[in-house]
């Protein structure tokens, strides 16, 4: 498939009016073919009076044609083959094994997707019938369901160019609720965008559905991802960057005449707390396993292990020392672009006049290749520095020694809202864990126990999210199948006689839901 440089509005390739964007390969430093012109207030006003006109369709389309639909896209991805894999690598620097594990989670992120729609659960149908002769009052025959928001805008992430982009978790949840979506794509990838914006387009016109349930706009944040976000059809944003990206979204959305939900996630140092016995027992197996999980994918990922908590002592000085000499023997890795390069060296390098430096990577033998870093300092110089849990995105970690349980107890009271808190224990760390369990459960949306933060599984159980910074909105997750609820409402229909009630309220339950009637779950 020849690349073309095209927006896609509907079914129409449509080119924009503004600066060109060109991909630039970050393993060379040199641009990539084609130019991607940005498009203007006038583009994003023509996918949006499009996705409008699609959305009472849309959103009326059976469990199964959505199902089919979701199935489609994730065909119509793979049968782009190496194609978009070749893109894709030289556009983020990523090797071609993680691009391809990162298609079959696309595709299997849609998929799951299908089935959820097909099992109808979201819908959530709940039905109190009629009491006419209760006292003192009768009851209202009343049954709800959950309806789609509205057309959807969705902000594509430069780290997971598949996986959290055009066809990514975002737009696979928001159009399994049945909201038609409009992609801003990140600049970063516009051709494995322009690929992938295909492949969608194929399939809402394989499966019959109207042009405008999808689009793809290139162009600036701020003038197209702005218009987007305050345009007033549009009813809810998905968001993965920076805390200033997110913020800024967020801040335009509740501006509004009609304020809508932004779901941003943005910013997460993902404490690990090492417990003094888990130390004793295995520092140099932890050792290993927080390089290799701080290292992976040059550290790009929201989940990366940023900060590490312990009690001082002879086992944290093992740790210490295991995890220098491992850190010590990583190659500098490609980042996703100059820009987040920059970034990085900027970010380590202004850690540095606050913490001390125990171990670096090998340094960088090409462009755009970041070097690990660990830092360390006291519990008191973290508790007195708010710069000190700043993300540094890519792979640098800041370990914070602390004096004793109470200190330990501060530091995780002091932390920002977090994607996830994992924590490394034995048996004999148990009371000292349940204790920090309240404050933990309060600053993040994953707990894990002797485990590493990055992988996140998509799967039903899966909370991806937490409280601000890591999150705009606490109350969700942006992976797994409950990220379908962010894009729903409810909508309660009273005394509807069964002809006008839709399909999945409908007394016979033809749909077979498992409904909530009149306080029971059927089975
Ligand atoms: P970004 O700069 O936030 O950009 C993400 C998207 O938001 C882009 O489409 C961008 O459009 C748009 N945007 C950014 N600022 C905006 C603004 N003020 N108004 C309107 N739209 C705006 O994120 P990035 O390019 O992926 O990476 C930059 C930094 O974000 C990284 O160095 C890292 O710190 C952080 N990051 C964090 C995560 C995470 O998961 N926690 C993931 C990726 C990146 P334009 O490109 O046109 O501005």
């Amino acid at each position: 498939m020849t690349l073309t440089g095209s927006m896609l509005i509907g079914q129409h390739a449509v080119y924009g009016n503004r600066e060109a964007i060109r991909a630039i390969n970050p393993a060379t430093d040199r641009p990539l073919e084609p130019a991607y012109h940005g498009g203007s207030g006038e583009h994003v006003e023509r996918a949006c009076a499009l996705a409008w006109a699609a959305f009472d369709t849309f959103r009326e389309t059976s469990l199964e044609v959505r199902a089919s639909f979701l199935e489609s896209i994730a065909e119509h991805i793979e049968a782009l083959g190496d194609e978009l894999i070749e893109r894709a690598v030289a556009e983020t620097g990523l090797p071609p094994q993680r691009i391809q594990g990162e298609r079959g989670r696309t595709c299997g992120q849609l998929r799951t997707f299908a089935r959820t729609v097909r099992a109808g659960e979201w819908l959530d149908v709940r039905v109190d019938t009629a009491e006419p002769s209760r006292q003192p009052l009768p009851r209202a025959d009343l049954r709800q369901r959950q309806v789609p928001l509205g057309p959807v805008a969705v902000f594509g992430a430069s780290n997971f160019p598949l996986a959290f982009s055009v066809a990514g978790g975002d737009t696979a949840s928001a159009l399994a609720a049945g909201c038609p979506v409009i992609v801003k794509a990140h600049g970063a990838h516009p051709g494995t965008s322009e690929l992938v914006g295909r492949a969608v387009a194929q399939a809402v016109s394989a499966c019959g559905l109207p042009p405008g349930v999808f689009s793809l706009l290139y162009g600036s944040g701020r003038e197209v991802g702005i218009a987007l976000v305050t345009d007033a059809r549009i009813k809810a944003v998905g968001f993965t960057g920076s805390r200033s990206g997110g913020l800024a979204l967020t801040q335009a959305a509740q501006a509004r005449p009609e304020p809508i939900p932004v779901y941003a996630e943005m910013s997460s140092i993902n404490p690990v707390l090492l417990f003094p016995a888990a130390l004793q027992a295995r520092a140099s197996t932890l050792a290993e396993g927080f390089v290799a999980s701080l290292t992976q994918g040059a550290g790009q990922f929201c989940t990366n292990p940023g900060l590490l908590i312990a009690r001082a002592g002879e086992a944290l000085d093992r740790f210490i020392g295991a995890a220098s000499e491992r850190l010590q023997g990583c190659t500098a890795q490609t980042m996703l672009t100059p820009g987040i390069f920059n970034a990085y060296a900027t970010g380590v390098s202004a850690l540095a006049e606050h913490a001390q430096v125990v171990a670096r990577g090998l340094p960088a033998t090409g462009p755009n290749q970041g070097q690990a870093h660990l830092f360390i300092t006291q519990a008191d110089a973290f508790l007195a520095n708010q710069h000190l849990q700043a993300e540094i995105f890519g792979a640098s970690a800041l370990l914070v020694v602390c004096a004793d349980d109470v200190q330990v107890r501060q530091v995780c009271e002091h932390l920002e809202g977090q994607l996830t808190a994992t924590l490394h224990l034995e048996a004999a760390d148990l009371a000292s864990a349940s204790a920090l369990l309240p404050v933990l459960e309060r600053k993040a949306g994953r707990l894990l126990v002797n485990g590493w933060p990055t992988g996140v599984e998509v799967c039903d159980a899966m909370v991806h999210g937490g409280p601000f910074p890591a999150t705009s909105d606490a109350r969700s997750t942006s992976v797994g199948t409950a990220a379908i609820l962010r894009f729903l409402r409810p909508v309660c229909y009273q005394d509807f006689p069964d002809s006008l009630l839709p399909h999945a309220l409908e007394q016979a339950n033809p749909l077979q839901l498992r409904r909530l009637l009149n306080g029971r779950r059927e089975v």
